[in-house]
């Protein structure tokens, strides 16, 4: 592998993926995933309404003795509240939301969030985490040095709702995930894990935790993807690939709709997502998260290559800003601001130097392509 650094002739995903190819053309292998395999998976998807139908149909036809056919978990943002809102305006679904609050809403999340259930007149439930638990795993994540930082977070979203999902019977899961606004997904090293890795977490925690972990849900990978999946028969589905999904529409719906506020970037409903995003995981690690989303956008037509390079120039949060949550976010996690530069500058490490079962996770995703479960290009 050379070390010169690449960037794709028609995407912005660049050699900070380190093992990015490009083919002859300057085209990055993201690029030739997506025309060779995304695109006509998804044109087929929205051609076929009466496959549409027919589950959304199999989805009320289960759920008609129950109180709820289906559960969302509704963050606040995008892809999670247009979901919600079609769900309930376009296929007329009796959802049950599901919220979990890990203790880093923003005030915008919160405000779309009840805007949404006041205006659809859904039910809404919220899990709080325990903060002191979550805090602690947190911690002890930041002082793992790893590019994963919102492991926690992710963990804590996924696992209780699949718990609650399966403690009142709700056998349909519907999701915002979509290729409209997300067919490029960042590759592992840029900190994000295809799945709950338990042994991942638990093997951090037990190096830098401080408290136990009592009530904290996890529900590793295999867990969800076997016994949840085959054993309790829990199905997952994603809507929005069957739609026309464009993301300023969505935004502009949701707004005249209920006044729902949109984010200036992807995942800002979370303010420590936000921190780790767009200044922790670029600063610290040199991988930016806005090349993946802003990639995704130009495949799908909803930005020009060239607003996304003026866009990247620059970081997403000023200076300023920065200072506050860095101040903000290590006293709420019980530490100074001082302890936390000091992990900041400390040496990066990689899952790797933790017991982890990537390997196995890694395996059943390549599993999963290969028998065409997941078009998405996991490495
Ligand atoms: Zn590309």
């Amino acid at each position: 592998m050379s070390n010169k650094y690449g960037i794709c002739k028609n995407c912005i995903m660049d050699s900070s993926d380190s093992s990015i190819e490009f083919d002859e053309n300057g085209q990055c292998i993201y690029c030739n995933n997506f025309y060779n395999t995304i695109l006509p998976k998804w044109q087929s998807n929205l051609e076929d309404e009466k496959g549409l139908y027919k589950v959304i149909d199999q989805i009320k036809q289960e759920g008609k003795d129950k109180d709820f056919d289906c559960i969302i978990g509704l963050s606040g943002g995008l892809d999670s509240s247009y979901l919600t809102y079609i769900a309930k305006v376009k296929f007329n679904l009796r959802p049950l939301l599901f919220h979990v609050d890990a203790g880093w809403n923003t005030d915008k999340a919160v405000g779309n969030i009840e805007k949404l259930v006041d205006a659809l007149g859904l039910d809404f439930y919220t899990e709080v985490i325990n903060w002191e638990e979550m805090k602690d795993l947190q911690a002890s994540f930041l002082k793992a040095q790893i590019p994963h930082q919102d492991i926690p977070q992710d963990t804590a979203f996924f696992s209780a709702l699949y718990k609650f999902a399966r403690k009142h019977r709700i056998k349909h899961v519907l999701t915002g995930g979509n290729y409209s606004t997300e067919c490029i997904r960042e590759p592992d090293e840029w900190g994000v894990c295809p799945g709950i890795d338990k042994t991942l977490i638990l093997d951090i925690h037990s190096k830098y935790g401080t408290k136990p972990l009592k009530t904290f849900p996890i529900i590793d990978v295999f867990v969800s993807k076997v016994y949840y999946k085959y054993i309790l028969g829990m199905q997952v589905f994603k809507p929005l690939d069957f739609i026309q999904y464009i993301k300023s529409d969505a935004e502009g719906e949701l707004y005249k709709f209920c006044g729902w506020e949109k984010f200036k970037h992807k995942h800002h409903e979370s303010r420590f997502t936000r921190f780790f995003e767009d200044y922790w995981l670029p600063k610290k690690f040199g991988f930016d998260k806005r090349r993946a989303h802003f990639s995704s956008l130009i495949l799908t037509n909803q930005m020009t290559r060239e607003d996304a390079m003026k866009r990247i120039e620059h970081p997403e949060l000023d200076e300023h800003f920065i200072e506050q949550e860095f101040e903000y976010i290590s006293h709420k996690l019980g530490l100074t601001s001082d302890e936390l530069k000091i992990i900041f500058e400390g040496d990066n490490k990689s899952i790797n130097d933790y017991k982890n079962k990537q390997f196995l996770v890694n395996l059943g995703s390549k599993f999963m392509q290969k028998f065409g479960l997941e078009k998405r290009l996991y490495k």
